[in-house]
């Protein structure tokens, strides 16, 4: 069973484009809502962050990551506060990339694996914002990155979630470039169009895929 694998910046439109193959058929799998799971209230993940980017972690810099929540002893993650931790430092990320990405491709590995038993889909989509961020192109036969120009992923995003120019540019900078993703990827969708031309190019994909 085939695993093709999606990604693209912020505001790209992968999550449409996703949306789209999932519509033809695809079973997907969700790099994004496994690392919120990852880190979900009271997950013993927690714990582990804590002990290297609170406020007495090897990483840490005297900020709290964890909260209380209303239930005795369910721990929750600050989100913000962690971010301020991880990206003010190279080696911090790292290690948190390091914590992060080696139990996301576990449990991806683990959930393709289910789905490749399943005889009624037309394949495996695995919509993975960070994919070559977090290896998770290793497990794909092919990757389809979705690209915008920059000025139009701005103006997307800013749209459909009240952002900021400045948040959204800050996110941009903070992710690999498309132009080194596209060295990358095995099939490159220019999203600058409308949603009908970006479907119709994935349905030329993936009849290419099917010959
Ligand atoms: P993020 O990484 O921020 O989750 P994404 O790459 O998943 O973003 P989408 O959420 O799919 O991007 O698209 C961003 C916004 O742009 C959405 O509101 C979506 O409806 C819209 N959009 C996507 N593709 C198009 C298109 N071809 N024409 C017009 N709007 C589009």
């Amino acid at each position: 069973m085939i695993v093709l694998g999606i990604t693209g910046g912020i505001g790209s439109g992968k999550t449409t484009a996703a949306g789209y193959l999932r519509s033809l058929g695809f079973a997907c799998v969700d790099a994004d809502q496994i690392g919120r799971e990852l880190t979900a209230d009271g997950s013993p993940l927690l714990e582990i962050l804590d002990r290297e980017f609170g406020p007495d972690g090897k990483y840490g810099r005297g900020t709290a990551i964890l909260r209380d929540s209303s239930i005795e002893g369910i721990k929750i993650l600050d989100r913000k506060a962690l971010a301020s931790v991880v990206f003010s430092d190279e080696k911090a990320r790292a290690r948190f990339d390091e914590i992060i990405h080696s139990r996301m491709l576990r449990i991806i590995r683990k959930q393709i694996e289910e789905l490749r038993k399943k005889e009624n889909i037309r394949g495996i989509l695995l919509d993975a914002p960070l994919m070559y961020e977090a290896g998770c192109d290793t497990m794909c036969d092919h990757v389809i990155l979705v690209t915008a120009p920059v000025e139009l992923r701005i103006e997307r995003v800013m749209k459909r979630d009240g952002s900021t120019r400045e948040d959204v540019v800050r996110r941009i900078n903070s992710q690999m470039s498309d132009e080194e993703k596209a060295r990358l990827a095995d099939f490159v969708v220019d999203n600058s169009g409308d949603t009908d031309e970006l479907c119709r190019k994935l349905d030329e994909i993936v009849e290419g895929l099917n010959k």
